[in-house]
């Protein structure tokens, strides 16, 4: 069963968009422009589904993810990195994977400093949107390279009409999603009960 944050179903409901090939656009309050009271809003519900002592470190991946996640950081006083896709000639003790884009249709790396990532850190991991999982399992690869601990991973919208959610959660994963859709079939968003 899902558990919607109403606030992110009823603003996804009046300002989202369903495109074709089973996309969500929101770019009115999370992928361009941005809505900092929205923001507010679901990172302290993040703040209440993962306990703040639980973690030291959050991580996300740029561009989408950094905002919710320095809201989370700023409301529980941690630190926030985030996943580079450029590799940085300048980065010392660099961790790398790759990860495959299916709205992009290409495989591009993304890559932390194990200086901010080491095997003292609990990590809590927050991104935009959960599809296919890929963007999750290139973090976990990432954590697991650093022999960090994942403690969970917050996601403001999941689309569970794809399998990223289920591999996640058979890996034993604390998965939380803010709002979890069900079908964006004919153009109109369908979220999960
Ligand atoms: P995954 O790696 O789980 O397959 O896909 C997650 C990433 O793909 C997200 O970080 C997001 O950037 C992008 N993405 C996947 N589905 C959607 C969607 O329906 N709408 C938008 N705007 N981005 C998506």
């Amino acid at each position: 069963m899902a558990n919607n944050f109403p606030i992110l179903v009823d603003r996804i409901k009046r300002d989202g968009r369903s495109l074709e090939g089973g996309i969500l656009k929101v770019d009115g309050f999370i992928n361009h422009q941005l809505d900092p009271d929205l923001l507010y809003h679901m990172s302290q519900e993040f703040a209440r589904r993962f306990d703040p002592n639980s973690y030291n470190k959050i991580l996300t991946i740029e561009a989408s993810g950094i905002a919710p996640a320095v809201m989370l950081g700023y409301l529980t006083h941690k630190e926030v990195v985030f996943a580079k896709k450029k590799k940085p000639s300048t980065m010392n003790n660099m961790l790398v994977t790759e990860v495959f884009s299916f709205t992009k249709n290409t495989t591009y790396q993304i890559c932390v400093s194990g200086e901010f990532l080491s095997a003292d850190d609990k990590v809590l991991f927050i991104d935009d949107f959960l599809a296919n999982g890929k963007a999750a399992s290139g973090i976990l690869d990432l954590v697991k390279q650093a022999g960090a601990t994942l403690v969970g991973m917050g996601f403001l919208i999941e689309k569970s009409f794809q399998n990223g959610g289920k591999m996640l959660r058979d890996l034993n994963i604390h998965v939380e999603s803010l709002a979890t859709i069900a079908s964006l079939d004919n153009c109109e968003i369908t979220f999960e009960k």
